[in-house]
């Protein structure tokens, strides 16, 4: 399902026509502010591609065809999909293409270096409270402890396109597949010859051009936990900003709330005090997989994987309405809600 819309200045139409009419060998110069946008539902999030310039049509035309495909690709629910079929293999080694096989191989890599916060091998667990179907319930302890023994991404058999899953394990990509979409239509806008354009993968936003065509920067709304609106705003140039929060699936039993992003420790809704956590970098991948797991690492263990790493910066905000960002943002972040805020320095 895909939708393209052309938003031009009336008066822009009329030049642009009026000049055709007066020298119809003439070709129309190129109008940098064109812009246009389309839409697509995919990987469970309507995503919406905005490209500026000429070349806009052509270039959303290419991102929206490049998510469809990683989704069908990736889909852990797509009878059709690479991951579908691991999970399905009964142990047996299946073939899978170069770029499933470097998420997965990519998932791992974060998997060590978020001290096991992302875990792509959590999906039985996920399943059994209903994240995946919303057909949610409370498994209880017995069962989280079984279900657990099937999880631990080391017991992955990943070669260069092959892969083996032991027979009762089953992962999943969610965590990473929509920021790594990202990336790659992006790129496919910039084949496209598109030099400006935003996405916005649900959320997760990515930018190509580090200014609009105005000169001005990207402005990106950093969404309200708690309410409807925004809680921030942040200026960027190239690059990400991709939020996980719990807000985005959760259930009610027995007056308890129950959040769809687990902590692989205790296969249970990560509890760690942050409402939202996001990541802001240079690539989609990479802070798709930071944002899940600054969100289960809480505000120390984030604090702690930013100090490792000086390669990204966050916005977390804690169940107790604070705020806490890191210095590289401090001069294009704005909080739009009242709000403690702290800024970590290096
Ligand atoms: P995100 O929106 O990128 O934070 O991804 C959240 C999704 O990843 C959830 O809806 C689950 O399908 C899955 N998930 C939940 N907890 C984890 C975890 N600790 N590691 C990896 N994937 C997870
Ligand atoms: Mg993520």
């Amino acid at each position: 399902m895909q939708t393209v819309s052309r938003i031009l200045p009336v008066l822009m139409c009329l030049t642009m026509l009026s000049s055709c009419a007066s020298d119809a060998e003439k070709a129309p110069a190129a109008d940098p502010n064109e812009k246009n946008s389309g839409s697509v539902f995919a990987m469970d999030t309507y995503i919406t591609v905005t490209a500026y310039g000429e070349n806009g049509e052509k270039g959303i035309s290419a991102a929206t065809k490049e998510i469809e495909r990683l989704e069908k690709l990736w889909s852990v629910t797509d009878e059709g999909s690479e991951i579908y079929a691991a999970d399905h293999a009964g142990g047996a080694e299946i073939s899978i293409s170069g770029e499933t096989a470097e998420l997965i191989r990519f998932a791992e890599e974060m998997h060590s270096r978020t001290n096991g916060a992302l875990d792509i091998s959590l999906y039985p667990v996920l399943s059994a409270w209903g994240f995946t179907t919303g057909k949610y319930r409370v498994p209880d302890d017995d069962e989280i402890a079984q279900l657990l023994g099937r999880t631990g991404v080391d017991r992955i058999k990943l070669g260069d396109n092959k892969l083996t899953l032991p027979k009762d394990m089953e992962i999943d990509l969610g965590a990473v597949a929509k920021g790594c979409a990202g990336d790659k239509a992006a790129a496919a806008l910039k084949e496209s010859g598109v030099e400006c354009a935003l996405l916005d993968l649900g959320g997760n936003i990515q930018t190509v051009g580090e200014t609009k065509p105005d000169g001005s920067k990207w402005k990106i709304g950093i969404r309200d936990p708690n309410g409807e609106g925004s809680a921030a705003t942040l200026e960027i140039g190239e690059g990400v900003v991709i939020t996980s929060g719990g807000y985005e699936r959760f259930f009610e039993q027995d007056g308890e709330i129950y959040r769809h992003i687990l902590d692989p420790k205790t296969g249970k809704p990560a509890d760690s005090g942050l409402v939202s956590a996001t990541a802001i970098g240079r690539e989609g991948r990479y802070c798709d997989a930071l944002s899940t797991s600054l969100y289960v690492l809480g505000e120390e263990g984030a604090e702690k994987l930013w100090r490792e790493s000086g390669d990204f910066d966050m916005v977390l905000i804690a169940d107790d309405g604070s705020v806490t960002i890191t210095e590289g943002i401090e001069d294009s972040f704005s909080l739009t809600i009242p709000a403690e805020l702290k800024v970590l320095r290096r």
